[in-house]
């Protein structure tokens, strides 16, 4: 089955180098220049991924990445930005990017991430030992859906937080090494900071946590990574 991978991007010889090398790569790939184009392709037609490139005329990739979150659009976004500033990468995060690569990035490095991005992602999408619906500590999430419950009411999950999740409830009660679950998660070896491991840790506690600043459930093992250890009842 063809993957159909949407590339937002401006620049018409980056948008065609990718285009070209993911074809060969075997992936069906739809290239538009704007927000607006890639916001209007999205709505029509099954995507796999985009990759969003941050500075479009109009309409950033941030935004366009927030309009379709708002809209309860899970498709993976690997965003493209030529900014190397970190808090400018955890924007990225914040608003429901999967990923990020700093451009100029190698095509060889960007056809790893999509690999490994369509790797997890049906990791994630075979039942295993956690079931669909997971209930921990008194909250309930629903891999299949990404909805569930915390102590603070219903929540709606991005697919990476229900991944790093889904991650830790395979590995309960197990201390997990940052580069552990950046590759577990993310699926290649850690390029990204642990930063990015660690604003996701943040966002989980911040569902899940009964007090997210004095977490029970998604402690840190100093120096070593992190263990989730939910409560009997
Ligand atoms: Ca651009």
């Amino acid at each position: 089955m063809d993957r159909t991978i949407l590339i937002v991007e401006d620049e018409a010889h980056i948008a065609e180098g990718l285009q070209l090398n993911l074809e060969m790569e075997g992936y069906r790939a739809i290239v538009v220049g704007d927000g607006n184009a890639a916001l209007e392709v999205y709505r029509m037609s099954p995507v796999d991924l985009i990759l969003l490139d941050v500075m479009l005329p109009g309409m950033s990739g941030y935004d366009v990445c927030r309009q379709i979150r708002s809209e309860a659009g899970r498709v993976p976004i690997l965003f493209l930005t030529a900014r190397s500033d970190e808090d400018d990468r955890i924007l990225g995060l914040e608003v429901g990017g999967d990923d990020y690569l700093t451009k100029p990035f190698s095509l060889k490095e960007l056809l790893l991430r999509v690999k490994a991005i369509f790797r997890r992602q049906a990791w994630f999408a075979t039942t295993g030992r956690v079931p669909d619906e997971y209930h921990f500590g008194g909250s309930v999430i629903n891999f299949k859906t990404f909805e569930g419950a915390g102590p603070r009411g219903p929540v709606s999950l991005t697919r990476k937080e229900c991944m790093m999740l889904k991650f830790f409830a395979e590995h309960t009660g197990e201390v997990v090494a940052r580069d552990v679950l950046l590759d577990g998660v993310w699926g290649y070896d850690a390029y990204p900071t642990t930063r990015t491991i660690d604003n996701f840790i943040l966002r989980l506690r911040k569902h899940f946590e009964p007090n997210p600043a004095n977490p029970i459930m998604f402690l840190t093992v100093f120096g070593a990574g992190y263990k989730f250890i939910p409560p009997e009842k």
